[in-house]
């Protein structure tokens, strides 16, 4: 998986993938990050790619002249990129089957703005826009950091453990079910007992319903798309009378 990254400021991404998982993906060759200056595309001995805003206000916005270099530049790249990504805060949220949808991809370009933002032409540039969250951040090199890490550890060989991420948060359409490891005891909160009975379909069914049980208790709306069984779908519906 590669990922080419156009920011104003490489030197804030470069050290997160220095460190961890994603600093061996790199090493091992699984994944490879570019990271590419913006400024380079300024065409003015300043740097500046961003200028004020027509209509007035506050802020400046980035050109759009900046991005399209940036974007024509990919288009010479081997591999071109599969998506080209514009991170801001209107674009299309980041959801675990978005993430594997872009970890099929074999090359994504991950666009990162400062300021107010790119000129809204460039979204008729990219493929696609992507937002992290229901926040607005100062820059793009944190939700691009986001979208690699998200994507990478999907890549085959990435993670240790090739199951690690089968059962985990959104990928079942439910939250994890909660896990322990010892000490069996600290301070009067004791692990589950099923989970020291070393019973595996007891475990199995416990966990399963641990899952079911959070996410109608945290995040009721993904149950609406979540793979359920018939009985799984009648226990909701009954934790729902009991709860109304
Ligand atoms: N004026 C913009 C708005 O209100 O939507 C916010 C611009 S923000 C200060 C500067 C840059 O940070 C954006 O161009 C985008 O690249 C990035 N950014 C900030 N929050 C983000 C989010 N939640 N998801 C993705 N990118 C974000």
């Amino acid at each position: 998986m590669r990922f080419t990254v156009y920011t104003l400021f490489p030197g804030l991404i470069a050290p997160y993938l220095e460190e961890a998982l994603l600093a061996r993906a790199v090493r091992q060759g699984l994944v490879e990050v570019e990271l590419r200056d913006l400024r380079r595309f300024a065409g003015n001995r300043t740097g500046r790619v961003d200028d004020a805003p027509y209509g007035g206000g506050a802020g400046m916005v980035m050109r759009v002249d900046v991005a399209g270099q940036a974007v024509a530049e990919l288009a010479q790249d081997d591999p071109p990129p599969d998506d080209i990504v514009l991170l801001s805060p209107a674009g299309e949220p980041l959801t675990q089957p978005l993430v594997q949808e872009l970890a099929q991809r074999r090359h994504l370009a991950l666009l990162s703005g400062r300021y107010e933002g790119f000129d809204a032409r460039v979204e008729r540039l990219v493929t696609r826009e992507i937002s992290i969250g229901d926040y607005v951040l100062m820059g793009g090199e944190l939700p691009a950091l986001v979208v690699m890490e998200a994507v990478a550890r999907l890549v085959p060989g990435v993670l240790g453990d090739a199951e690690s991420h089968q059962q985990e948060s959104f990928t079942t359409g439910l939250l994890d079910y909660p896990e322990y490891t010892r000490p069996p005891s600290y301070q009067g909160l004791e692990v589950p007992e099923v989970l020291k009975s070393g019973h595996h379909g007891k475990v199995a069914a416990w966990r399963r319903l641990q899952a079911l049980r959070r996410t109608f208790e945290r995040r009721p709306e993904l149950l609406e798309r979540a793979p359920l069984t018939e009985e799984e779908r009648a226990l909701v519906a009954q934790w729902r009378a009991e709860a109304d």
